[in-house]
């Protein structure tokens, strides 16, 4: 049986650096299910198919094969063979891809492929869905918060630190806000805390504190 945690929550509230330091702590292997849905939505954007349009993304998603790879245990999203893991990180790919994983076939096709690696190896796995639906009977399934200004400065740096000449702080804002309501009330799986998950809020906390609460909940869970 393989050990599986599952860290939810809304766009910046920290998730993937939390989640990549507790998974490197615990010698699982970590996996960020949103560059799944952000490779399905470049392809998209790439094609000129509007990520939202159900029948046409439905008949490309057919056709499309996303997988992961795992390089000296770092995530590489491979979009038809294409190492596309550096191209994946722009604000219209993240909107793109919050359009494109509302549509139930592209869901269910990234859900299958993340069941079948946390079926194979012990994992820490982020996302939106993880604890609700994509591994229900986790071991342990925490959901990250923090405020809107929070995440808003975080995605700020980490487009800065990405070499982001201009960032407009506003319109990060925006695409966050638009995101949070989409990923919110989409019919498959939307975004949700699980009733058995435990809530952490990051605003004012150090990662090292955020990483350190995750790994006593971790401890609990296994107790
Ligand atoms: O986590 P990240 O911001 O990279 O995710 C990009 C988008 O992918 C999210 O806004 C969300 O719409 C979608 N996503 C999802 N389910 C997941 C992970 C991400 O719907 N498990």
């Amino acid at each position: 049986m393989r050990t599986a945690i599952a860290i939810d929550g809304p766009a910046g509230a920290g998730k993937s650096t939390v989640a990549k330091l507790v998974a490197r702590r615990l010698g699982y292997l970590y996996l960020d299910t949103g560059a799944m849905y952000r490779a399905a939505g470049l392809k998209a954007l790439r094609l000129g198919v509007p990520p939202g349009d159900a029948s046409r993304v439905t008949g490309l998603i057919a056709s499309t094969d996303v997988s992961i790879a795992f390089v000296d245990g770092t995530q590489h999203v491979l979009l038809d063979g294409e190492d596309v893991t550096a191209l994946i990180r722009t604000p219209p790919v993240s909107v793109a891809a919050s359009d494109i994983s509302a549509i139930p076939a592209v869901r269910l096709r990234m859900v299958e492929l993340q069941r079948k690696i946390s079926s194979e190896r012990d994992v820490v796995m982020d996302g939106r869905d993880i604890g609700t639906f994509v591994l229900p009977d986790a071991s342990c399934k925490i959901y990250l918060s923090a405020t809107i200004e929070e995440r808003t400065r975080r995605r700020c740096r980490e487009l800065e630190e990405r070499g982001a000449e201009v960032v407009d702080a506003d319109a990060v804002r925006r695409d966050i806000e638009y995101r949070d309501h989409n990923d919110s009330h989409r019919a498959l799986a939307p975004l949700a805390k699980a009733a058995d998950a435990t809530l952490v809020d990051t605003t004012g906390l150090s990662v090292e504190d955020v990483v350190e609460t995750i790994l006593r909940r971790v401890r609990h869970c296994a107790s």
